[in-house]
């Protein structure tokens, strides 16, 4: 909405190295801090695990944010390979990515344990973004709007007080890392239903749309009045395109 601060976070998902971190890292820096970008967008970056701490210290000090890609869902314990959300917070992390498609297609997350996630991150500070969104068959079988109400339905249910402090990202299946992005109204249709699946909760939510948003596109999609931002994959590995992308924030 017209009244919504923007936000525009980029998901690096399984890339970088130290090297090509440190590059990206400094050339986003210095485009944010050389643009007026901030004055109506915040932006951050999605890192893997093992890097939070290099954007910690990379980005400390600059307009930028930073986070993870995935939370545990418990708060410590014998829970080998997790990570959990005071982890994030000890590396100064803003936000967390829960439930991404890629998440629920090749970790059999449920839409309970991503609701679940999201309430570990928001207690331990974090704001979880909460991805949803429909596949091509789910689409074609015009089941977009029961889908993403089915998955946010346990989030719904976390009551009022979350509700409030979440970022949602729908992000259509059939357009992420696709290069088939939704049309600005398809985006729209979809954000404003779930603008009104939130009730008054969801006045001051940001809604992202993700899915193949790019430099070229994405004023287009951000003009839309239920569109907050965007979650960015493959260009958000770009310096010059993640920034042109945050230029339309
Ligand atoms: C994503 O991973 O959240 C995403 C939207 O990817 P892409 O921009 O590459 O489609």
């Amino acid at each position: 909405s017209k009244s919504i601060r923007k936000l525009v976070l980029g998901n690096w998902k399984l890339h970088g190295t130290l090297s090509a971190n440190g590059s990206l890292l400094s050339a986003v820096r210095e485009g944010v801090a050389n643009s007026a970008i901030t004055a109506s967008c915040d932006v951050g970056v999605c890192v893997p695990f093992p890097y939070l701490a290099q954007a910690e210290s990379a980005l400390t000090g600059s307009d930028l944010a930073w986070g993870a890609q995935d939370v545990s869902a418990h708060a410590s314990g014998a829970y080998t390979g997790e990570v959990s959300a005071t982890m994030l917070r000890d590396f100064g992390s803003r936000y967390v990515l829960v439930g991404h498609s890629e998440r629920r297609m090749y970790h059999a997350e449920s839409d309970q344990l991503v609701a679940d996630k999201a309430k570990i991150a928001l207690d331990a500070g974090l704001i979880p973004v909460v991805c949803i969104g429909e596949s091509l068959a789910e689409r074609e079988a015009d089941q977009t709007l029961s889908i993403v109400e089915r998955q946010l339905a346990p989030v719904l249910a976390l009551g009022s007080d979350v509700v409030r402090r979440l970022v949602i990202a729908y992000e259509p299946v059939w357009a992420i890392g696709t290069g088939k992005t939704a049309s600005p109204e398809q985006a729209q249709d979809v954000h404003a239903a779930i603008r009104k699946l939130l009730g008054e909760d969801g006045a001051s939510v940001r809604l992202l749309y993700g899915g193949s948003v790019k430099g070229a596109n994405a004023a287009s999609l951000f003009a839309m009045a239920d569109i907050d931002g965007g979650l960015i994959g493959g260009a958000a590995l770009n310096a010059e395109e993640f920034l042109r992308i945050a230029e339309a924030g």
